[in-house]
């Protein structure tokens, strides 16, 4: 099967040997992303050995990331720059420092203009932060408070802005399309070096870590798909039920110290954004706050009334269809396509972020949050930015209009605050980075059906069965039920993936243009049990549970 990003692969240039450095190549312009491990293929097979040898920093954000029952059964890191997905299909889920480091950025009159500052920092400590603002005793969790508030009210408003999927690479890859954030930065309080702190570093289990202030091994919302009690694999948040999230959040904390005087709510697009909103009337002594997830380009929004409550909004004049007619002019031609996309379809253009945009004020406005004294919580996540990531590629003109656009409604929100609230603080952040597509880099996608194929080719497993259930950009859960018939562990899965070459896992006749040379390159840098965890840890610890997790 022809693969049209092949065209692009001529352009790669992977350098090795002294430390890898991967180069970019994209119209000319060569780019460094970050220094790889030099080494790609390895002797042993050995999951502790090879886990073991991982930077220490990684494994820290693997064990952080990793919950005993909830997680995959086998954890598997691509050898960077590596990905799970396909030349055309990128995802983000790993414990490197391009996907992990992210913006952090806090604004308003109560934040000190300190600008952008280089100290450790981590999406857990907003949680912290918040309990500052707020003066509200927080429950003791991982994070610390970046702030130092002084004597006075808390501010009247806090909201804050997740850009989904813009980690720092995706800023620094289109520097100059954001001078909104820029200028928060720079009049702020910004943390360059935060970093989400746990991997997978994924949506539902980073926005969890936002609001708990704590990791996935504590809060339990691990990935995007997890285990649950009962053995059943499903998605994060099901029915929009926030009991999987096994800490409260400063929002649920500060909601009830201050006898639900505050208005919560939060604007979103899927139930995998709860985690940094909370349970709502789930926990004893909460209130139903606002949820409300776009579902339609109709204006409509949906929520779950058992634990929340949801906003109708009356939108008026918000009409995407409107607003898609405008975006879809922008590319020079009116015909329901922008960039070659159809408009309305699908969340992954400009106008749905203005879409958005409109619904965050009208929702602020109808719902009165700022108008009293007494501080209120306010949350939206723009998932625009990462649907195109993945699509499109972080490196696509579309990636670059999208993160203009959400810049612009960041500019629009700060406006109204000034205007309607006065003594307000914005928090702007991000849930993961993103990764360059393999023709830009020279890494490898790793196809999850061939390696769910060569995985039970190799254990001998009968025709119409599979030893993995279901497969996940952090690693696959297994049928343990087909597991056990035939004897085969989760140690030995991770054994034999440890071996496992770019040659294996192609799928065409030939190996790749660019790629001839590589078959015998290893994929990943370390496959391990769920199980393993304790020894690896102990290996390069020399204690399960590492410093600083
Ligand atoms: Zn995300």
């Amino acid at each position: 099967m022809p693969i049209r990003a092949l065209a692009l692969a001529v352009a790669v240039a992977l350098v090795l040997g002294g430390g890898a450095i991967f180069l970019l190549r994209d119209d000319g312009a060569a780019r460094k992303i970050e220094g790889g491990p030099a080494k790609r293929t390895f002797s042993s097979n050995d999951p502790i050995e090879r886990a073991c040898a991982l930077p220490k920093e990684q494994l820290l954000r693997l064990w952080r990331g990793h919950h005993a029952v909830h997680s995959e059964d086998v954890t598997i890191v691509p050898l960077e720059p590596n990905y799970s997905g396909a030349f055309t299909v990128t995802s983000h889920s790993g414990p490197w420092g391009y996907v992990q480091t992210i913006p952090l950025v806090l604004y308003g009159d109560q934040i000190p203009s300190a600008g952008v500052v280089d100290k450790p920092a981590s999406i857990t400590d907003v949680y912290a932060t918040i309990g500052d603002l707020t003066g509200v005793e927080l429950e003791a969790r991982a994070g610390t408070q970046l702030t130092h508030r002084g004597p006075g009210p808390s501010p009247r408003l806090i909201v804050t802005v997740v850009w989904d999927g813009v980690g720092r690479n995706v800023l620094e890859r289109w520097q100059g399309r954001w001078p909104n954030l820029a200028r928060l930065e720079q009049e702020g309080l910004s943390l360059r070096d935060a970093t989400v702190g746990s991997s997978p570093s994924i949506t539902p289990a980073t926005h969890s870590s936002l609001g708990t202030g704590d990791f996935p091994y504590r809060h339990g919302v691990t990935a995007i798909d997890y285990r649950t009690k009962d053995g059943t694999v499903r998605g994060a948040f099901a029915g929009k039920n926030p009991a999987d999230l096994k800490l409260t959040t400063f929002a649920d904390q500060v909601d009830v110290a201050l006898q639900n005087e505050p208005l919560v709510g939060m604007l979103a697009w899927k139930s995998w954004h709860l985690g940094m909103l909370g349970h709502g009337s789930q926990i004893p002594g909460g209130d139903k706050d606002a949820v409300a997830l776009i579902s339609g380009h109709d204006g409509h929004l949906t929520g779950n009334d058992a634990y929340y409550s949801t906003p109708q909004l009356n939108l008026g004049s918000v009409r995407l269809d409107d607003i898609a007619d405008e975006v879809d002019r922008t590319d020079g031609e009116a015909d329901g396509f922008w960039r070659g996309h159809p408009v309305l379809e699908q969340h992954d253009n400009p106008a749905w972020v203005r879409y958005q945009s409109e619904m965050l004020i009208e929702m602020l406005e109808r719902g009165g949050y700022g108008t009293d004294d007494v501080v209120d919580l306010f949350f939206t996540n723009f998932k625009i930015s990462d649907i195109v990531a993945h699509q499109y590629g972080m490196d696509s003109d579309e990636e670059g209009d999208v993160v203009e656009a959400q810049d612009a409604a960041l500019g629009t929100l700060v406006d109204w605050l000034d205007a309607k609230v006065g003594d307000y603080v914005v928090v702007v952040t991000a849930d993961h980075g993103n990764t360059h597509r393999a023709a830009l880099t020279g890494g490898w996608p790793i196809l999850q059906g061939q390696l769910q194929e060569d995985v039970d080719a190799h254990f001998d497993v009968p025709d119409g069965e599979s030893l993995i259930e279901t497969t996940s950009a952090a690693g696959p859960f297994l049928d343990r039920k087909v597991a056990n018939e035939l004897g085969v562990t989760a140690a030995d899965i991770a054994e034999f993936l440890n071996g496992y070459t770019i040659a294996e896992n192609n799928n065409s006749p030939k190996l790749p243009k660019g790629y001839e040379d590589r078959g015998d390159e290893n994929v990943l840098a370390a496959a391990f049990a769920s199980g393993q965890y304790d020894e690896v840890m102990q290996c390069a610890f020399g204690s399960k549970n590492p410093p600083g997790g």
